[in-house]
């Protein structure tokens, strides 16, 4: 298995996942950014063939620490690198789980491989939805959801087509994040560290501002449109604080399917690594007498701007969704950076989708172009607007 943003949260979860089935499955790739330290102690414990850094400075770097103690790895580095090991002949398995459209280019290359794809990377999807499913089909790759939310739908679905036709909609869960109920005057006020500090889950800094503003909701929105082959019309957000259903699916006959657990992200990767089987993820049991209670809710439209920015951009279609991702990718880092603030998020996004109009991209190049576009504009609004 080529484990994509292996220090990442997702990543490390996988790798406990693996440790727990070290006689099913074996690590041929580990890759990271810039983090040295932490991906030199993952090819301690784990061994790989291959170790790739995406930053050519930090790769040299690992390069020199792995040379003495472990050269039997070989490290690589940039974007070649990461496609080299996400399509290479003797890996299985490819966990996609790099943050953000940096993502895409490998995960589309594990695609025209042929392999077993386990997609946490949803801003791949948002980007390149129509480029990254139609690889999938021409490549009999597998596709299998490691967002929850997904992986709850994916679970709830029925497996033919022709049961399709009996899905009415797709219910997808959100917590609401951690300012469900902040009162709206102090949203503007809104610091990183209280926007990284999710009620239920322990993620990466980028999606955890996600969930805060509700862009990650809509970005699955999106996502779920593609693994499913639906339209964003027939998949209603429910706000469900608990996190304990992580979405449902609805049938004509008034059946409506949930799938449950602990709000931890080794159950689906576990499940989609384990997929038809199942089997051990290291996840303490749900005990629904310590839940106790399930509520359900309408999401907050006007608290949450994100939500409509995304369906307004999956309904214009074509590269408005790169856009939203590019534009948000960039708000969410100034805030991070405090340049920005909390509310000025979807500001900033609003703008760039209000401003830049291009034409319909259809290769990954023109995808690429497109997103770093939009990337240059939303800067430029984020910095009139520390200016202002
Ligand atoms: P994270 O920030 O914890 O980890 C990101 C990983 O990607 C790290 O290994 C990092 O080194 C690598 N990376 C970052 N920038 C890169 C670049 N430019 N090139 C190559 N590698 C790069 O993020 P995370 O929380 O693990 O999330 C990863 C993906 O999974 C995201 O797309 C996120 O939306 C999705 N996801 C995460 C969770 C979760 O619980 N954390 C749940 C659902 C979906
Ligand atoms: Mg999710």
């Amino acid at each position: 298995m080529t484990i994509l943003g292996s220090t990442g949260s997702i990543g490390v979860s996988t790798l406990d996942v693996i440790s727990r089935h070290a006689d099913r499955f074996e690590v041929f790739a580990l890759t990271a950014n810039t983090g040295v330290a932490a991906l030199a102690e993952q090819c301690r414990r784990f061994c790989p063939h291959y170790a790739v850094m995406a930053d050519s400075n930090s790769a040299l770097q690992l390069q020199k620490i792995l040379a003495e103690e472990l050269p039997q790895i070989q490290v690589l580095a940039g974007t070649e690198g990461l496609q080299r090991v996400a399509s290479d002949e003797r890996c299985d398995m490819v966990m996609a789980a790099i943050v953000g459209a940096a993502g895409l280019q490998p995960a589309l290359a594990a695609a025209r491989a042929g392999k077993r794809i386990l997609l946490a990377n949803k801003e791949a999807l948002v980007i390149g939805g129509p480029l990254f499913m139609d690889a999938v089909r021409e490549h009999a790759a597998e596709l299998l959801p490691i967002d929850s939310e997904h992986n709850a739908i994916f679970q709830c679905m029925p497996q033919t087509p022709e049961a399709r036709q009996s899905v009415q909609q797709i219910l997808l869960t959100a917590s609401g994040g951690p300012f469900r109920q902040t009162p709206l005057a102090d949203m503007a006020a809104i610091t990183p560290e209280q926007a990284c500090a999710h009620p239920n889950w322990d993620m990466g800094r980028k999606i955890s501002v996600d969930s805060a503003t509700m862009m990650n909701k809509g970005l699955e929105v999106i996502e779920a449109s593609w693994l499913f082959d639906c339209k964003v019309d027939d998949i209603q957000i429910v706000v469900h604080p608990q996190s304990i259903v992580h979405s449902m699916v609805s049938y004509v006959d008034g059946s409506v399917l949930a799938q449950m657990g602990n709000p931890d992200m080794r159950t689906p990767i576990a499940y989609a690594m384990a997929w038809p089987e199942r089997m051990h993820a290291g996840v303490a049991a749900l005990n629904l007498f310590e839940v106790a209670q399930l509520q359900f809710e309408a999401p907050d439209r006007q608290r949450f701007p994100a939500i409509r920015l995304a369906y307004e951009a999956a309904a214009a279609g074509g590269v408005a969704p790169a856009l939203l991702n590019a534009a948000n990718e960039i708000a969410v880092a100034a805030f991070l950076e405090r340049r920005l603030g909390f509310t000025d998020i979807a500001v900033v996004i609003e703008q760039v989708l209000n401003h830049l109009q291009p034409p319909p991209a259809g290769s990954i190049d023109e995808l690429m172009s497109v997103d770093r576009q939009a990337r240059a504009l939303a800067a430029q609004f984020v910095e009139k607007m520390t200016n202002a």
